[in-house]
């Protein structure tokens, strides 16, 4: 399966929105570590990745419905959209 290059939640984010913190709210809350943070576009939330034990941010986008997250890595400037399984950088 191949990712889509645009959907429409990817075009509609105009600013990136970065990490007010670089932890996880979640794992920070239960003294558990994760691996690399993600931060959500719609409410600013920074949670932990698919490779982190808990996978917040993926928990919070299915249970909020929020689509777009953007990696709160240093460096990285990717956005990704999990109901269209589709990236983009910036
Ligand atoms: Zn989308
Ligand atoms: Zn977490
Ligand atoms: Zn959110």
């Amino acid at each position: 399966m191949t990712a889509k290059q645009t959907c429409p939640h990817l075009a509609a984010v105009r600013t990136v929105r970065g990490p007010a913190r670089r932890e996880c709210e979640e794992c920070v809350k239960i003294g558990a570590s994760w691996v690399h943070l993600r931060t959500c576009q719609t409410c600013g939330v920074t949670l932990c990745c698919d490779s982190s034990p808990n996978r917040h941010a993926s928990k919070h986008a299915h249970a909020s419905g929020h689509p777009v997250i953007a990696s709160a890595e240093p460096g990285e400037r990717w956005l990704y959209c999990y109901p269209d399984d589709a990236i983009t950088s910036y």
